[in-house]
Protein backbone atom coordinates (compact mmCIF):
# COMPACT_ATOMS: atom_id res chain seq x y z
CA UNK A 1 0.00 0.00 0.00
CA UNK A 2 0.85 3.28 -0.87
CA UNK A 3 2.07 5.35 1.96
CA UNK A 4 -0.02 9.32 2.06
CA UNK A 5 2.40 10.38 4.79
CA UNK A 6 3.45 14.08 4.18
CA UNK A 7 6.32 15.40 4.85
CA UNK A 8 7.02 17.61 7.76
CA UNK A 9 8.80 20.03 5.64
CA UNK A 10 5.48 21.03 3.67
CA UNK A 11 3.61 21.78 7.41
CA UNK A 12 2.62 25.32 7.75
CA UNK A 13 1.16 26.95 10.91
CA UNK A 14 -2.32 27.98 10.22
CA UNK A 15 -5.12 30.14 11.16
CA UNK A 16 -7.89 27.55 10.84
CA UNK A 17 -10.56 30.41 11.40
CA UNK A 18 -12.96 30.40 14.71
CA UNK A 19 -10.15 31.47 17.02
CA UNK A 20 -8.35 27.84 16.60
CA UNK A 21 -4.95 27.76 14.91
CA UNK A 22 -2.58 24.53 14.44
CA UNK A 23 1.25 24.66 14.81
CA UNK A 24 3.08 21.12 13.30
CA UNK A 25 5.68 20.60 15.53
CA UNK A 26 8.55 17.92 14.35
CA UNK A 27 9.09 14.72 15.96
CA UNK A 28 13.15 14.39 15.46
CA UNK A 29 13.67 11.14 13.90
CA UNK A 30 10.52 9.67 13.85
CA UNK A 31 8.56 8.47 10.39
CA UNK A 32 5.40 9.85 12.12
CA UNK A 33 7.02 13.39 11.15
CA UNK A 34 5.14 15.93 13.37
CA UNK A 35 2.35 16.70 15.75
CA UNK A 36 -0.25 19.27 14.99
CA UNK A 37 -0.34 21.27 17.78
CA UNK A 38 -3.84 23.65 18.14
CA UNK A 39 -4.47 26.55 19.96
CA UNK A 40 -7.73 27.67 20.96
CA UNK A 41 -7.88 31.40 21.83
CA UNK A 42 -9.62 32.26 25.16
CA UNK A 43 -9.54 35.99 26.77
CA UNK A 44 -7.48 34.50 29.30
CA UNK A 45 -4.78 33.94 26.46
CA UNK A 46 -4.90 30.88 24.03
CA UNK A 47 -5.02 27.10 25.97
CA UNK A 48 -3.24 24.85 23.97
CA UNK A 49 -4.26 21.21 22.82
CA UNK A 50 -1.11 19.08 22.70
CA UNK A 51 2.44 20.36 22.98
CA UNK A 52 4.44 18.52 21.27
CA UNK A 53 8.38 16.55 21.59
CA UNK A 54 10.83 17.56 23.57
CA UNK A 55 13.58 18.97 21.89
CA UNK A 56 15.08 21.90 20.89
CA UNK A 57 13.92 22.40 17.33
CA UNK A 58 10.61 21.09 18.86
CA UNK A 59 10.50 23.87 21.01
CA UNK A 60 11.80 26.56 18.25
CA UNK A 61 9.09 25.17 15.85
CA UNK A 62 6.19 25.60 18.26
CA UNK A 63 7.10 29.27 19.74
CA UNK A 64 8.02 30.29 16.27
CA UNK A 65 5.13 29.33 14.79
CA UNK A 66 2.70 30.60 17.52
CA UNK A 67 4.41 34.05 16.85
CA UNK A 68 4.15 33.68 12.94
CA UNK A 69 0.28 33.44 13.61
CA UNK A 70 0.78 36.31 16.12
CA UNK A 71 0.57 34.51 19.65
CA UNK A 72 2.99 34.25 21.75
CA UNK A 73 4.33 31.37 23.60
CA UNK A 74 4.62 33.64 26.58
CA UNK A 75 0.76 34.13 26.75
CA UNK A 76 -0.67 30.77 27.14
CA UNK A 77 -2.93 30.10 29.70
CA UNK A 78 -2.91 26.42 29.87
CA UNK A 79 -1.95 23.25 27.40
CA UNK A 80 -4.89 20.19 27.61
CA UNK A 81 -2.58 17.10 26.46
CA UNK A 82 -4.79 14.30 24.72
CA UNK A 83 -2.34 11.27 26.35
CA UNK A 84 0.60 11.35 27.85
CA UNK A 85 2.65 9.74 25.30
CA UNK A 86 6.48 12.15 24.57
CA UNK A 87 5.19 13.46 21.23
CA UNK A 88 1.92 15.28 22.58
CA UNK A 89 3.18 15.76 26.19
CA UNK A 90 6.39 15.97 26.08
CA UNK A 91 6.74 20.27 25.66
CA UNK A 92 3.79 20.60 27.88
CA UNK A 93 6.58 21.37 30.98
CA UNK A 94 8.36 23.63 29.00
CA UNK A 95 5.50 26.29 28.13
CA UNK A 96 4.48 25.82 31.66
CA UNK A 97 8.11 27.37 32.44
CA UNK A 98 7.66 29.71 29.94
CA UNK A 99 3.97 30.88 30.69
CA UNK A 100 3.10 30.12 33.54
CA UNK A 101 0.03 27.89 32.30
CA UNK A 102 -1.70 25.06 33.84
CA UNK A 103 -1.47 21.62 32.35
CA UNK A 104 -4.45 19.20 32.47
CA UNK A 105 -4.85 15.42 30.92
CA UNK A 106 -6.90 12.68 32.01
CA UNK A 107 -6.79 11.08 35.41
CA UNK A 108 -5.96 7.29 34.17
CA UNK A 109 -2.88 9.34 32.04
CA UNK A 110 -2.19 11.28 35.40
CA UNK A 111 -1.31 7.94 37.26
CA UNK A 112 0.60 6.26 34.51
CA UNK A 113 2.50 9.61 34.76
CA UNK A 114 3.44 9.62 38.35
CA UNK A 115 3.97 5.47 38.12
CA UNK A 116 6.59 6.77 35.22
CA UNK A 117 8.60 9.12 37.65
CA UNK A 118 8.56 7.16 39.97
CA UNK A 119 10.54 4.17 38.54
CA UNK A 120 14.08 4.15 37.55
CA UNK A 121 15.44 3.13 33.70
CA UNK A 122 16.77 0.05 35.51
CA UNK A 123 12.99 -0.85 36.94
CA UNK A 124 11.60 -0.18 33.22
CA UNK A 125 14.03 -2.84 31.69
CA UNK A 126 13.25 -5.43 34.36
CA UNK A 127 9.60 -4.77 33.23
CA UNK A 128 10.32 -5.40 29.97
CA UNK A 129 12.59 -8.05 29.87
CA UNK A 130 9.86 -9.64 32.11
CA UNK A 131 7.36 -9.19 29.73
CA UNK A 132 8.86 -10.48 26.54
CA UNK A 133 9.99 -13.38 28.78
CA UNK A 134 6.73 -14.10 29.60
CA UNK A 135 5.29 -13.33 25.99
CA UNK A 136 7.56 -16.44 24.70
CA UNK A 137 10.56 -14.61 23.56
CA UNK A 138 13.87 -15.94 23.46
CA UNK A 139 16.74 -14.10 25.66
CA UNK A 140 18.84 -12.81 22.64
CA UNK A 141 15.41 -11.52 21.61
CA UNK A 142 14.39 -10.42 25.09
CA UNK A 143 17.74 -8.07 25.32
CA UNK A 144 17.17 -6.60 22.07
CA UNK A 145 13.53 -6.10 21.87
CA UNK A 146 13.27 -3.80 25.36
CA UNK A 147 12.50 -0.01 24.13
CA UNK A 148 14.27 2.43 26.08
CA UNK A 149 12.68 4.65 28.41
CA UNK A 150 11.52 7.82 27.15
CA UNK A 151 12.38 11.08 29.53
CA UNK A 152 8.72 11.02 31.56
CA UNK A 153 6.46 13.94 30.98
CA UNK A 154 5.74 16.47 34.09
CA UNK A 155 2.68 15.61 35.83
CA UNK A 156 -0.24 17.80 35.05
CA UNK A 157 -1.88 20.77 37.84
CA UNK A 158 -5.46 18.66 36.38
CA UNK A 159 -6.87 15.90 35.93
CA UNK A 160 -9.37 16.05 33.99
CA UNK A 161 -12.51 12.91 33.97
CA UNK A 162 -15.16 12.25 31.00
CA UNK A 163 -17.32 15.30 30.56
CA UNK A 164 -15.17 17.94 32.39
CA UNK A 165 -15.07 21.29 30.57
CA UNK A 166 -11.19 22.61 29.92
CA UNK A 167 -11.23 26.35 31.75
CA UNK A 168 -11.64 28.29 27.85
CA UNK A 169 -13.69 31.41 29.27
CA UNK A 170 -16.44 32.17 26.74
CA UNK A 171 -15.71 28.69 24.83
CA UNK A 172 -16.87 25.06 25.45
CA UNK A 173 -14.13 22.90 25.29
CA UNK A 174 -15.28 19.17 26.80
CA UNK A 175 -13.10 16.16 27.28
CA UNK A 176 -14.59 13.16 25.84
CA UNK A 177 -12.71 10.10 27.67
CA UNK A 178 -11.52 7.58 24.61
CA UNK A 179 -9.77 4.88 26.17
CA UNK A 180 -7.51 2.21 24.04
CA UNK A 181 -4.45 3.80 22.61
CA UNK A 182 -4.17 4.71 26.45
CA UNK A 183 -5.76 3.95 29.39
CA UNK A 184 -6.68 7.93 29.93
CA UNK A 185 -6.90 9.39 26.31
CA UNK A 186 -9.26 12.27 25.34
CA UNK A 187 -10.63 13.66 23.02
CA UNK A 188 -11.07 17.61 22.96
CA UNK A 189 -15.18 18.36 21.86
CA UNK A 190 -15.19 22.45 21.05
CA UNK A 191 -18.68 22.27 20.99
CA UNK A 192 -19.35 25.67 20.33
CA UNK A 193 -17.95 24.97 16.63
CA UNK A 194 -18.88 21.52 15.82
CA UNK A 195 -15.35 20.51 15.99
CA UNK A 196 -13.31 17.54 17.72
CA UNK A 197 -9.52 17.31 18.32
CA UNK A 198 -9.39 13.85 18.46
CA UNK A 199 -5.44 13.29 19.54
CA UNK A 200 -4.42 9.87 18.08
CA UNK A 201 -7.67 7.95 18.81
CA UNK A 202 -9.22 9.14 15.24
CA UNK A 203 -6.36 10.03 12.43
CA UNK A 204 -7.29 10.39 8.50
CA UNK A 205 -5.23 7.56 7.07
CA UNK A 206 -2.99 5.45 9.92
CA UNK A 207 -4.64 3.85 12.98
CA UNK A 208 -3.15 4.11 16.63
CA UNK A 209 -1.01 1.44 18.34
CA UNK A 210 -3.20 -0.56 20.80
CA UNK A 211 -1.06 -2.75 22.94
CA UNK A 212 -1.77 -4.35 26.66
CA UNK A 213 1.28 -3.67 29.13
CA UNK A 214 2.03 -6.38 30.49
CA UNK A 215 1.17 -8.52 27.58
CA UNK A 216 -0.06 -11.14 29.60
CA UNK A 217 -2.44 -8.85 31.76
CA UNK A 218 -6.21 -10.01 31.75
CA UNK A 219 -8.24 -7.32 34.03
CA UNK A 220 -8.23 -4.54 31.13
CA UNK A 221 -9.32 -5.08 27.43
CA UNK A 222 -7.52 -1.79 25.84
CA UNK A 223 -8.98 -3.00 22.23
CA UNK A 224 -12.49 -3.51 24.05
CA UNK A 225 -12.05 -0.02 24.67
CA UNK A 226 -10.79 1.32 22.18
CA UNK A 227 -13.53 0.11 19.70
CA UNK A 228 -16.10 1.46 22.43
CA UNK A 229 -14.39 4.61 22.10
CA UNK A 230 -14.64 4.67 18.49
CA UNK A 231 -18.58 4.31 18.88
CA UNK A 232 -18.51 7.14 21.31
CA UNK A 233 -17.39 9.60 19.07
CA UNK A 234 -19.21 7.98 16.24
CA UNK A 235 -22.02 9.32 18.42
CA UNK A 236 -20.94 12.87 17.72
CA UNK A 237 -22.15 12.71 14.16
CA UNK A 238 -20.19 14.05 11.38
CA UNK A 239 -18.03 16.60 13.38
CA UNK A 240 -14.67 17.68 11.36
CA UNK A 241 -12.28 16.27 12.81
CA UNK A 242 -8.54 17.63 14.26
CA UNK A 243 -5.65 15.31 14.77
CA UNK A 244 -2.68 14.85 15.98
CA UNK A 245 -0.74 13.94 13.21
CA UNK A 246 -1.33 13.64 9.42
CA UNK A 247 -4.16 15.92 8.67
CA UNK A 248 -7.51 17.84 9.19
CA UNK A 249 -10.69 15.67 7.74
CA UNK A 250 -14.22 15.63 7.71
CA UNK A 251 -16.73 13.54 9.46
CA UNK A 252 -15.02 12.08 12.06
CA UNK A 253 -18.12 9.08 12.60
CA UNK A 254 -17.18 7.89 8.94
CA UNK A 255 -13.61 7.57 9.98
CA UNK A 256 -14.42 5.86 13.37
CA UNK A 257 -16.51 3.36 11.57
CA UNK A 258 -13.96 1.84 8.93
CA UNK A 259 -11.40 1.99 11.90
CA UNK A 260 -13.86 0.02 13.87
CA UNK A 261 -14.71 -2.38 10.90
CA UNK A 262 -10.63 -2.82 9.91
CA UNK A 263 -10.19 -4.33 13.33
CA UNK A 264 -13.03 -6.21 13.59
CA UNK A 265 -11.64 -7.88 10.39
CA UNK A 266 -8.29 -8.18 11.96
CA UNK A 267 -9.89 -9.88 15.02
CA UNK A 268 -11.94 -12.52 13.21
CA UNK A 269 -8.86 -13.41 10.59
CA UNK A 270 -6.64 -14.00 14.13
CA UNK A 271 -9.38 -16.25 15.25
CA UNK A 272 -9.42 -18.37 12.02
CA UNK A 273 -5.46 -18.39 12.45
CA UNK A 274 -5.81 -19.91 15.81
CA UNK A 275 -8.35 -21.86 14.79
CA UNK A 276 -6.20 -23.75 12.09
CA UNK A 277 -3.14 -24.49 15.37
CA UNK A 278 -4.25 -27.53 17.89
CA UNK A 279 -1.44 -26.61 20.03
CA UNK A 280 -1.55 -23.58 22.11
CA UNK A 281 0.32 -20.77 21.07
CA UNK A 282 2.47 -18.21 23.08
CA UNK A 283 1.95 -14.09 22.31
CA UNK A 284 5.64 -14.23 20.68
CA UNK A 285 4.51 -16.81 18.17
CA UNK A 286 1.16 -15.50 17.59
CA UNK A 287 2.90 -11.87 16.53
CA UNK A 288 4.99 -14.11 14.32
CA UNK A 289 1.71 -15.49 12.71
CA UNK A 290 0.01 -11.91 11.72
CA UNK A 291 0.05 -9.74 8.84
CA UNK A 292 1.79 -6.54 9.58
CA UNK A 293 3.53 -3.77 7.06
CA UNK A 294 6.52 -5.61 6.54
CA UNK A 295 7.02 -9.54 7.23
CA UNK A 296 8.06 -10.42 10.33
CA UNK A 297 11.63 -11.40 9.58
CA UNK A 298 12.42 -7.55 8.91
CA UNK A 299 10.65 -5.84 11.75
CA UNK A 300 13.81 -4.36 14.07
CA UNK A 301 13.45 -5.99 17.99
CA UNK A 302 11.32 -3.41 19.37
CA UNK A 303 9.27 -3.19 16.53
CA UNK A 304 8.27 -6.73 17.52
CA UNK A 305 7.80 -5.93 21.05
CA UNK A 306 5.50 -3.51 19.82
CA UNK A 307 3.52 -6.02 17.64
CA UNK A 308 3.52 -8.75 20.31
CA UNK A 309 1.91 -5.91 22.46
CA UNK A 310 -0.54 -5.41 19.74
CA UNK A 311 -1.17 -9.20 18.86
CA UNK A 312 -1.79 -9.83 23.21
CA UNK A 313 -4.26 -6.55 22.85
CA UNK A 314 -6.31 -8.53 19.88
CA UNK A 315 -5.57 -12.15 21.84
CA UNK A 316 -6.90 -10.08 24.79
CA UNK A 317 -10.23 -8.80 23.39
CA UNK A 318 -10.45 -12.59 21.73
CA UNK A 319 -10.39 -13.74 25.03
CA UNK A 320 -12.91 -11.09 26.37
CA UNK A 321 -15.96 -12.09 23.54
CA UNK A 322 -15.56 -15.81 24.43
CA UNK A 323 -13.27 -16.77 21.40
CA UNK A 324 -10.23 -17.74 22.73
CA UNK A 325 -8.95 -18.97 26.19
CA UNK A 326 -5.79 -18.76 27.80
CA UNK A 327 -4.23 -21.67 29.03
CA UNK A 328 -3.79 -21.64 32.95
CA UNK A 329 -0.67 -22.23 34.77
CA UNK A 330 2.09 -22.04 32.10
CA UNK A 331 5.08 -20.07 31.91
CA UNK A 332 5.07 -18.54 28.77
CA UNK A 333 1.59 -17.77 28.90
CA UNK A 334 -0.28 -20.11 25.92
CA UNK A 335 -3.56 -18.99 24.10
CA UNK A 336 -6.08 -21.09 22.27
CA UNK A 337 -8.82 -20.69 19.57
CA UNK A 338 -12.47 -22.04 21.60
CA UNK A 339 -15.38 -23.21 19.38
CA UNK A 340 -18.12 -21.19 19.03
ZN1 LIG B 1 0.26 8.44 21.04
Amino acid sequence: MKSRRRPYAEQRPQDLGGGVWSVPVPIPGNPLGYTLVYAVDSPKGPVLVDAGWNHPDAWQALSGGLSSLGLDVSAVSGVVVTHFHPDHAGLAGQVRQASGAWIAMHENDAALVRIMNEHTADEHDDFQSDMLRRAGADPGETRQARAPRPTPPVPPDRELRDGDLVELPGRKLRALHTPGHTPGHICLHLEDADRLFTGDHVLPDITPHIGIYPFDRDDVDPLGDFLDSLDRVGELGPLDALPAHEWIFPDVAARAAQIRHHHEEKLVRLRALLAQRPAPLTIWEVAAMMTWNRPWEDLSPVLKGMAAGEAAAHLRALEARGQVRRVAGVDPVRFQALDS
